[in-house]
């Protein structure tokens, strides 16, 4: 298949984003991994390289507009809910320099990661399979975190408390969210404050030649998380704070 990445990298542009050839390639080699796992296990209803190109690789590049710095600290990160490689592989393809932590629930798809990681020959990811709740009180994870990502896990109450206790004092949880989270952020707040957090910002933007609206909150962690959360697994789902 002959890849096209005219518009990718107009768009791409605009995050002031410039891609070498071997970048491109690394994207080239997700999709076809992508597509060709997606036929036997359920990783993305999206198939199409446009789409993929713009409603995954793009819109998990977006962190930029936020977190600037991204681009040149060598942040330890953990996407939280990885699923297929949202937005953590993207990141980790474009800052080669992060140190990046995927964590999801589902081995299957970690096993997909563990091909991808491998096809695309990218340094310093670790995959942890298991429950956030249960792996933010490992001695090892929580509060180890510069950055925590996330995206389509859960609501940003929920979200929060999988999330922040990974966060070390003065970094940030970053959650990519959609334009309707603004009244979910406002019922978040006391969640937010509880484990520790601020939000410090939040973006609401159209996703370049796209009618794709994202929200990004940015949390930054301004105390310890209480040893009290996470609370036990399915919990913060069940009785969001
Ligand atoms: N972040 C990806 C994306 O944006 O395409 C995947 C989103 S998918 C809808 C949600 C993922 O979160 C699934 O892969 C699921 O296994 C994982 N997940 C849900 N709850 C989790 C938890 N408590 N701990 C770890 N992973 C979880």
């Amino acid at each position: 298949m002959i890849y096209d990445h005219t518009q990718f990298e107009k768009d791409l542009s605009f995050f002031n984003i410039e891609l070498k050839e071997d970048q491109k390639e690394q994207f080239n080699r997700f999709y076809e991994l992508l597509t060709e796992w997606n036929s036997f296990m359920n990783l993305t209803a999206i198939t199409e390289w446009d789409d993929v190109l713009k409603k995954h690789f793009l819109d998990s590049l977006s962190a930029v507009r936020v977190l600037d710095e991204i681009r040149f600290r060598k942040w330890n990160v953990i996407d939280v809910g990885t699923g297929a490689g949202f937005p953590g592989i993207p990141l980790k393809i474009v800052f080669p320099d992060l140190r990046l932590t995927l964590l999801d629930s589902l081995q299957k798809r970690l096993d997909f990661l563990d091909e991808v990681v491998r096809q695309l020959g990218l340094k310093d990811v670790e995959l942890v399979h298991g429950r956030a709740e249960d792996l933010a009180r490992s001695p090892q994870m929580r509060e180890h975190y510069d950055l925590c990502v996330s995206r389509a896990v859960a609501n940003l109450s929920t979200l929060s408390e999988l999330c922040i206790p990974f966060v070390k004092k003065g970094g940030v949880f970053l959650s990519y969210k959609s334009e309707k989270s603004v009244q979910e952020a406002e019922a978040a707040k006391s969640a937010v404050f509880l484990l520790g957090g601020r939000l410090e910002k939040q973006d609401t933007f159209q996703l370049p030649d796209s009618d794709m609206t994202r929200t990004l909150f940015v949390i930054r962690k301004v105390q310890e998380t209480s040893k009290k959360y996470p609370r036990k697994a399915g919990v913060p789902g069940k009785q969001p704070l």
